[in-house]
C-alpha cells in the first residue's frame, strides 16, 4: 500500500538529518538548537527523584489535560483570564501540531513569519495548509505586507514566535507588538504565539506578550524544553475555553495523556526554592556564549557579513552576500563546523535572505572560538559560492 500522496512534499529536516552527522567528534555543530547540557538542573533533579518514583499515584492512567497540580500552578504563573484554559503537551511540538489539527481543513491559508522555524512548517505541511509568509524585519514582522496579506484573504491563523525568534533571534518592538494583535482582532485572525525562548533574556527589557492584547484571538505556546531540558518534552498549550473540548479529544485521540512522573518532575522543579537561582545560572551562561559567538563574528563584517545584535534565546543570524548557503554549509562541514543554511527556514515561494544560523547555547566559549575561525576560513574561501564577494 502506498503512503498518502501528500506526504511526498514534506521536507526532511536538515537539522534532524545533519545532527546526526555533527554528531561526529570531528565536527562542531552550532547546527541544532541544543540548550546547554551543563545547565540541566541535575542535582535539582536528583533530589527530588526519590519523592516521584515512590508516589504509586503518579503510575495509573491519568487526565488528558495534565497533573491537575501542575495545572493549577501554571494557570496562576501565566496569570489564565476567566476565559483561557491550558493543557499539557508533548512539547511544544505537539501544541503546533494539536493546533494545525484543531484548525486547518486542506488547503486553508495561513501566515507564517519568512523565515519560520522549520518544525512549525512541517507541521503545516502535513495538515496541507496553504502557507503564506510575512517578511521580517529587525523589529518583526513588515506590518503593511501582513496587512494587505489578512485584508485579501481568509486567514484561519498567523503563527509567529515573537521572543528570540528560532532562526533570526529578532524580538518584536512594543508598536509591532500592539499593531499586530490589532491587526488578528480587526480581521479576526487567530494569533498562534509561540514563545519558547521567552524566557532566555539576558539583556534589554521583557515586553508583553503579543497574545496579551488580543487574548480572546490569541493561542499560546509555552515550553519546558529551553528552561529545564528538552528530553522532559513537556510544554504548555494555553488557548480560548471554546476550543478545549475538541482539543481534549484530539490530544486523548493522540497520546491519551503526558508523561505524568515527568510532569510531577516539572511541578516540584518549578517550586524548589533554587529554581530561579538555575535560571539565573542558565542565561548568564547563554550571555557569556553569546558574547563570545558575537565578538569572534565581527571580523566577518569586513566581508561584507552581518548579524542583528540579539538580547536573549539561542540564535544569531549571520546574513552573507548572495550566495548558495546550502553548498556554504556543506563546504563548512568538510572543515569541521555544522551550521543550518537559510534556504531550510523557509517555504519555496518566499523571497529568501541568504544567511546561516549559527547557535551559541550549547558550546562553551574555547569551542564557538574554534568553530569560528574555521567558518571564517570557509566563507573567505568559499568565493565560488559567493557571488558578489
Ligand atoms: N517552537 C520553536 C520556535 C522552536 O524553536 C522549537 C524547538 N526548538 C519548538 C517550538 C519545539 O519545542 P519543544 O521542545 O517544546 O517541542
Amino acid at each position: 500500500m502506498k503512503p498518502a500522496k501528500h506526504l511526498e512534499s514534506i521536507k526532511p529536516s536538515y537539522i534532524r538529518e545533519i545532527l546526526n552527522l555533527s554528531s561526529s567528534k570531528d565536527i562542531i555543530s552550532l547546527a541544532g538548537g541544543l540548550p546547554c547540557p551543563e545547565a540541566f538542573p541535575l542535582d535539582l533533579i536528583t533530589q527530588l527523584m526519590p519523592t516521584i518514583a515512590a508516589d504509586s499515584s503518579l503510575y495509573q492512567y491519568a487526565q488528558t489535560t495534565g497533573h491537575p497540580a501542575l495545572l493549577e500552578h501554571l494557570k496562576n504563573h501565566y496569570s489564565l483570564t476567566a476565559t483561557q484554559e491550558l493543557m499539557i503537551t508533548n512539547g511544544s511540538q505537539q501544541g503546533i501540531d494539536l493546533c494545525a489539527r484543531l484548525l486547518i481543513e486542506k488547503g486553508d491559508k495561513i501566515v507564517v513569519e519568512a523565515p519560520s522555524y522549520l518544525g512549525a512548517l512541517q507541521v503545516f505541511s502535513i495538515a496541507q495548509a496553504q502557507v503564506c509568509s510575512v517578511p521580517q524585519t529587525i523589529d518583526g514582522p513588515n506590518l503593511d505586507y501582513l496587512e494587505t496579506l489578512f485584508a485579501n484573504n481568509t486567514i484561519k491563523f498567523f503563527y509567529a514566535v515573537p521572543d528570540f525568534h528560532n532562526p533570526t533571534g529578532c524580538c518584536w518592538s512594543l508598536e509591532k507588538r500592539k499593531h499586530v494583535a490589532k491587526l488578528c482582532q480587526d480581521y479576526g485572525v487567530l494569533l498562534i504565539e509561540d514563545a519558547p525562548y521567552r524566557e532566555l533574556r539576558f539583556s534589554g527589557k521583557t515586553l508583553p506578550m503579543v497574545s496579551s492584547f488580543c487574548s480572546e484571538h490569541a493561542i499560546i505556546l509555552r515550553s519546558f524544553s529551553k528552561t529545564l531540558a528538552p528530553g522532559v518534552r513537556l510544554a504548555a498549550l494555553i488557548t480560548p475555553k471554546r476550543y478545549t473540548p475538541l482539543l481534549n479529544k484530539l490530544k486523548q485521540a493522540m497520546d491519551l495523556h503526558s508523561n505524568m512522573p515527568m510532569q510531577a518532575l516539572v511541578l516540584a522543579l518549578l517550586q524548589h526554592k533554587d529554581f530561579e537561582r538555575h535560571q539565573m545560572k542558565l542565561i548568564g551562561i547563554y550571555k557569556e556564549r553569546y558574547q563570545t559567538l558575537a565578538t569572534k563574528l565581527l571580523p566577518l563584517q569586513h566581508k561584507a557579513c552581518d548579524f542583528t545584535a540579539v538580547e536573549g534565546g539561542m540564535f544569531i543570524w549571520l546574513r552573507l552576500p548572495e550566495c548558495d548557503t546550502f553548498a556554504l554549509a556543506k563546504a563548512a562541514i568538510k572543515k569541521g563546523v555544522a551550521v543550518v543554511p537559510s534556504t531550510e527556514f523557509y517555504t519555496e515561494q518566499t523571497t529568501q535572505e541568504s544567511a546561516i544560523r549559527l547557535n551559541f547555547s550549547f558550546n562553551e566559549p574555547s569551542i564557538l572560538t574554534l568553530a569560528v575561525s574555521k567558518l571564517i576560513g570557509v566563507i573567505k574561501t568559499s568565493e565560488q559560492v559567493m557571488h558578489n564577494f
